[in-house]
């Protein structure tokens, strides 16, 4: 058994309703994880159980699980709705083996009263790729929800075809989003119940994420803040690995922090900060180099909902949200470059001797440095994860301090001409490292690798294994190449000599990619 603690149904009954569950002819677990099961403190025979599969499916409630569906609204597309979970339930908050409290909540587990058109269901192929991709960005050490299994259900659903249904069993540090702010601005129309309703939400939100502010000058100035300053912080991290969202509406905007609902994402392979996979983003919204704008926008939109909250006087209310959202694309700015700087090697400001004339003007060659291999990456569509797996073990050659395996030797050998278009930004890149080298004790090299290596994963999940795993658990219910996949991106930072084998793209995989669509699956 799972011992549920519910603390979002201490929140004004406007922000959930019962979630009711659904029968389904099976119920029987396919993924798991035992890892993360682990770390809840969950019992896993149980879970593993016939009884454990009704709890994960939706198929029985146990009394204690809040079982409810959340009320939000959002932006979807730039378009404001209302919404709400309509095809999810939360089943309850667990708390971890560390204390920290968890949402554990199921997607595609029926309809809810805020189902509008949709059957409540969720498709396989999308549960599965939630939680593969969930789990990648996980072990790429991006805060993102969780994946805890994926169960089938036995039904099959219409979707562009038929598809068989399936149940994920998502695991959050909650599903509070920009869009449940929204929600509860949207009630308010400034009347007391209301607003009190919000006041709520925010207090509780402030509780369960940055507890530390409560006891702040103005708690609620702070909380927006902090969120801002973690959004700036992820979105960068996304953009480190390639990783692009898809439909990046407020709904889909965590106040936690962590990556959540994952759709028609998918890691852009060749370089160019346009790049669109989702089919249903016509215009390029959510493109890639878009990211960073949107989730500013998305935070201008959270900045609205406080301001009945942030001050008394509306015109001061303005003024502190302004000032809050100001620090957004500062702060995005400094995680930007110390990110690129730390994938090449680089510090991003200072020389630990600190002289402020060096110091700045190493920040504006490493800018320009950045700047420049970007383009060129463009220019040459050059695969994204690939040149910077190719310029750390090109580092990693030339230092003295490394030993470097015959088989990363013959790589960079091997694909020195698909690099050479880089080789003068390459002499100017390594003039720069030196640079930094001489300034620094020897032992430093071995940072310089180190830091690239923890920057640079050698594996990501490519839209062509990813595609190829998913249609064989699809159609023929096999899981090895699945499985084989959730292994291989567990730690992509290892330049393991399996990872390596694979880490640089051959021309099918290129053309695969040129092509590569993605959907929404809802
Ligand atoms: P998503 O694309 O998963 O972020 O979903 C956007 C909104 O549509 C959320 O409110 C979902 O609960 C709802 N939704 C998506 N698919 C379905 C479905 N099959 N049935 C009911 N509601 C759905
Ligand atoms: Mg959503």
């Amino acid at each position: 058994m799972i011992k549920f603690d519910n603390t979002y149904t201490n929140l004004s009954h406007v922000f959930y309703t019962k979630a009711p569950g659904h029968h389904t002819p099976i119920a029987e677990v396919v993924v798991f994880n035992n890892a993360l099961a682990d770390d809840l403190g969950l019992p896993q025979d149980f879970l593993l159980s016939p009884e454990g599969a009704a709890l994960l499916s939706g198929n029985a409630l146990p009394e204690d699980a809040a079982g409810i569906a959340m009320a939000y609204a959002g932006h979807q597309f730039g378009s404001f709705t209302m919404l709400g979970d309509g095809r999810a339930l939360l089943l309850g908050e667990v708390i971890s083996r560390e204390g920290r409290r968890y949402d554990l909540h199921l997607k595609g587990s029926g309809p809810t009263t805020y189902s509008r058109r949709g059957d409540g269901k969720a498709a396989m192929g999308p549960m599965l790729r939630e939680y593969l991709i969930s789990e990648a960005m996980h072990g790429l050490g991006i805060p993102t929800t969780r994946s805890l299994a994926v169960l089938r259900t036995g039904e099959w659903i219409q979707r562009e075809k038929l598809q068989r249904s399936a149940v994920l069993v998502r695991v959050a540090e909650s599903h509070i989003r920009v869009g449940t702010f929204q929600y509860a601005m949207a009630l308010t129309n400034h009347d007391a119940v209301h607003l009190n309703a919000l006041r709520q939400l925010a207090d509780y939100a402030i509780q369960r994420h940055y507890p530390h502010l409560a006891s702040a000058e103005n708690p609620i100035l702070a909380f927006y803040e902090a969120i801002i300053a973690r959004q700036a912080a992820l979105v960068a991290q996304w953009q480190q690995v390639g990783f692009i969202h898809g439909v990046l509406n407020t709904d889909n905007t965590a106040i936690s922090g962590e990556t959540i609902d994952y759709g028609p994402c998918a890691f852009m392979d060749t370089y160019h900060p346009d790049t669109v996979f989702s089919s249903i983003d016509q215009n390029g919204r959510y493109a890639y180099g878009q990211q960073p704008y949107i989730i500013g926008w998305n935070l201008a939109r959270l900045g609205e909902t406080l301001l009945l909250l942030l001050h008394d006087d509306p015109d001061q209310a303005h003024a502190l949200a302004d000032g809050a959202y100001k620090k957004y694309a500062e702060a995005y700015q400094k995680h930007h470059h110390e990110n690129f700087c730390h994938k090449l090697g680089l510090y991003p400001n200072a020389f630990p001797s600190n002289k402020s004339h060096e110091s700045e003007s190493h920040f504006k060659r490493a800018s320009a440095l950045i700047d420049d291999l970007l383009k060129r990456m463009r220019d040459h569509q050059l695969d994204f994860t690939e040149t910077f797996v190719y310029l750390t073990l090109l580092e990693a050659l030339r230092s003295e301090s490394e030993t470097v395996s015959a088989q990363a030797e013959n790589l960079v050998q091997q694909y020195a001409t698909r690099y050479a278009v880089l080789s003068d930004w390459i002499t100017t890149w390594q003039q720069l490292l030196s640079t930094q080298l001489s300034e620094n004790s020897l032992e430093y090299t071995k940072v310089v690798i180190q830091r690239m290596k923890a920057h640079n994963p050698c594996v990501i999940p490519r839209n062509a294994w990813v595609e190829e795993a998913l249609e064989r658990c699809v159609t023929a219910h096999d899981y090895t190449r699945y499985n084989e996949l959730l292994n291989l991106l567990k730690k992509p930072y290892a330049y393991s000599e399996e990872q390596l084998s694979v880490a640089f793209m051959n021309e099918k995989a290129v053309t695969t990619s040129k092509n590569y669509r993605t959907f929404c699956g809802t």
